[in-house]
């Protein structure tokens, strides 16, 4: 267990494509230790906030930092080093690799070795290589995925896909984790399956950022829940005060 936890603090970011604001001053804070959720209707800026903070894209002004470590200005692959993994909305998984493979690219970037001691294979690397499949061996276990440790990613159902990518996630040892909408296309069970791994994840002390449209999901999961609409942010706060908030209602659970 991590005895440590991370905190995000993103202050007014705004974010633009050409003449829109995709993020307009978009303040949030994610506690260390806290599931926080990220809602609001399609296109308000949800993805394009997770891909400003993990280095994908730029802001045009505003500033993020990871328990006081600058973020902004940093490339992806540096921003996962300092401790933030994330998965896509779309998943991005190597089909034709095991599912055992795809978990221990996610340790890759923490190898000490480069692409020369890869081709030598020194012994250095063979112990490195030992304990990066231990640890992903490890972590199929944890999100319920070891009995199919040697199909081919592609073979898996989408479901079960979408849960191997939190696990490659997980593979960087990350302190916050992001998730984009991890729920989207799966079945009442595995939605069910989610909300365990999720709560076991915060319970290893890694701070959660979840964007999800699945409310009763959010509801049971999240500490804390921000609502964005048009790039700002309407409202930040308890899921029970932000499901009876009016203009929450109006942008979002009235649709
Ligand atoms: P959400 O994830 O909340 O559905 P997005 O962050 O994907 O919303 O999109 C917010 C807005 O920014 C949308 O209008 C979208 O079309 C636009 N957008 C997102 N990414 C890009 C991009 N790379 N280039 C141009 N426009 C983009
Ligand atoms: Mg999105």
């Amino acid at each position: 267990k991590q005895t440590w936890t991370a905190e995000l603090v993103a202050n007014a970011l705004t974010v633009r494509f050409g003449g829109l604001s995709a993020l307009s001053n978009v303040s949030l804070r994610v506690k260390g230790g806290e599931i926080h959720a990220l809602i609001g209707p399609n296109g308000a800026g949800k993805s394009t906030f997770v891909n400003t903070i993990s280095g994908f894209y730029q802001p045009d002004e505003g500033r993020c930092e990871l328990d006081g470590v600058e973020l902004t200005g940093r490339r992806s692959l540096e921003i996962a080093r300092l401790g933030l993994a994330r998965t896509f909305q779309n998943t991005e998984l190597f089909g034709e690799l095991s599912v055992l493979e795809n978990v221990m690219v996610g340790y890759d970037q923490r190898l000490s070795y480069g692409l020369v001691h890869a081709l030598l294979r020194t012994p250095r690397m063979q112990r490195e290589e030992f304990e990066c499949r231990r640890a992903a061996i490890g972590l199929l276990g944890f999100v319920g995925l070891s009995q199919y440790a040697n199909e081919a990613a592609r073979f898996l159902p989408f479901g079960l896909q979408r849960r191997l990518e939190i696990a490659r996630a997980l593979a960087g040892k990350p302190r916050l984790l992001l998730l984009d909408e991890p729920a989207a296309g799966l079945t009442t069970q595995e939605i069910d399956d989610l909300e365990a791994i999720v709560r076991k994840i915060a319970g290893l002390g890694i701070s959660v950022l979840l964007i999800e449209h699945h409310v009763d999901l959010i509801m049971a999961l999240a500490d804390t829940v921000t609502v964005l609409d048009y790039g700002q942010v309407i409202a930040s706060d308890a899921p029970a005060a932000i499901q009876n908030d009016p203009r929450v209602i109006e942008a979002y659970f009235g649709t």
